[in-house]
């Protein structure tokens, strides 16, 4: 992809700083730092999104963020947790549309990241969910 910025990271034409790389992956800091040690982990083959991955691609992608998500602790002892974020599409927050998933290293609940889950369990009987389970199960494909 020629106008894709993650693209020109991984060949090098943009600067970057580099956590980890091998033949599948690169793994670089965050510019914006949402929290110390923010990293970026994506597919050196551009894909846009989730919805783009085949098996063999998530497995590339996937199996190397435990051990990243490791040195990343491993690195600092006063990071106590980290989450994972990946943004699919513009209405989840995606501004770089090249697959990429975050590891933020947390530091306490007062570190400056966050996310919201609302609870609309009371909304919901068991029958309702069970209707969107099947629509959902009824798509499922390899
Ligand atoms: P998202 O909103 O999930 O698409 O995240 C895109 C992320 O890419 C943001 O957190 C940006 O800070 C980060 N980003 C954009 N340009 C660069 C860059 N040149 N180097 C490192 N990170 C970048
Ligand atoms: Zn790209």
């Amino acid at each position: 992809m020629t106008d894709c910025i993650f693209c020109k990271i991984i060949a090098g034409e943009i600067p970057s700083v580099t956590v980890y790389e091998d033949d599948k992956v690169k793994a670089f800091l965050d510019i914006s730092q949402a929290t110390p040690g923010h990293t970026l982990v994506v597919p050196k083959n551009h894909v846009s999104d989730l919805f783009e991955y085949d098996e063999q691609l998530a497995s590339d992608v996937f199996s190397r963020l435990p051990k990243i998500a490791r040195a990343i602790k491993a690195s600092d002892p006063t990071i106590k947790g980290l989450n994972i974020v990946n943004n699919n599409g513009e209405v989840a927050y995606q501004t770089v549309f090249h697959s990429h998933i975050h590891l933020l290293p947390r530091y306490s609940n007062e570190d400056g990241f966050g996310m919201t889950f609302a609870d609309n369990s009371a909304d919901y009987t068991p029958e309702k969910l069970q209707v969107i389970a099947n629509k959902i199960t009824e798509q499922i494909r390899d």
